[in-house]
């Protein structure tokens, strides 16, 4: 619902009514907003690297080029402005194939455990350079659920590479499974940064950033959680966040164990 008000007055004349006009923001008003919003939030993630791309490589020609240093510079920053752009595109790209429900996922019963393990040596590198601790808490025994094993790495990925980015040197992160009785839940939890309260609901939104200025710094396309979330939604599970400023995050994935049963797919 929207309020309009007016305020009546005679001419310069104190003020002797109000008029107050309520109407309905209807459903197909939100998705033109949501739409546009989304639309100016594109242009001006792409216009972003494209303006510094232009400005390096201007800088380049009038002489830049000649200076070895300089050179090796401006060109590795116009490499990470381009791959970055790459990122954002796929991410776009994937979320399109979502929002037209033309993303196939192919459902199999295997085991969370291993396919976690499997990414955190994955991350064993990355968390090396930074003095990064990477904890594991995972059962011994295999715990299956049904998921698509790749929208699943992307999902944990994407949460890990955010503790990773936030994290402090020397900071720990704890990648913990917990198994329940009728569904999982994987946690994700860093000592990084965190996120104040007024702003953890809306990290799975579509471009949403926290510090726009660092998460671009960082390489990041603001796409990532909301992808993730989506991915989350599709297996029918759910993805939340508990944060404290300067703390730590931690990100909670819960799963069902039976996707046919949770989603009311038909087998
Ligand atoms: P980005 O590409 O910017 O990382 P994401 O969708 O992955 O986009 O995350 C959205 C925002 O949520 C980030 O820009 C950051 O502000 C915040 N965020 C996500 N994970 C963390 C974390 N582990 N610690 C602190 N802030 C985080």
């Amino acid at each position: 619902l929207e309020a309009n008000f007016s305020v009546i007055r005679n001419e310069d004349g104190p003020v002797n009514g109000l008029i107050t006009v309520l109407h309905d923001v209807t459903e197909q008003e939100k998705i033109d907003r949501e739409r546009k919003e989304f639309v100016a939030n594109v242009s001006h993630e792409l216009r972003t690297p494209l303006t510094s791309l232009k400005s390096y490589l201007e800088a380049l020609e009038d002489g830049a080029m000649l200076d070895d240093t300089l050179r090796q510079r401006f060109l590795k920053v116009t490499q990470n402005e381009t791959e970055r752009m790459i990122r954002l595109v796929n991410d776009l790209l994937q979320l399109s194939k979502m929002d037209s429900n033309d993303l196939k996922l192919n459902y199999q019963s295997s085991d969370i455990g291993s396919l976690l393990h499997e990414i955190g040596d994955r991350f064993e590198m990355v968390t090396k350079d930074k003095n990064i601790q990477l904890e594991r808490v995972i059962p011994s025994y295999p715990v299956y659920i049904d998921m698509d094993q790749d929208k699943m790495v992307q999902v944990f990925d994407n949460i890990i590479s955010n503790a990773v980015k936030y994290s402090p040197d020397g900071g720990t992160i704890t990648l913990k499974l917990h198994p329940r009785g009728q569904n999982i839940a994987v946690t994700v939890r860093d000592e990084g940064v965190g996120i104040p309260k007024e702003n953890q609901k809306k990290i799975f939104d579509r471009f949403y950033r926290v510090d726009k200025a660092r998460a671009r710094n960082l390489g990041g396309t603001g796409l990532g959680l909301a992808i993730a979330k989506e991915m989350v939604q599709a297996h029918g599970g759910h993805i939340g966040v508990r944060s404290e400023w300067e703390k730590g995050t931690t990100i909670i994935v819960t799963l069902p164990y039976s996707v046919y049963k949770k989603a009311g797919v038909n087998e």
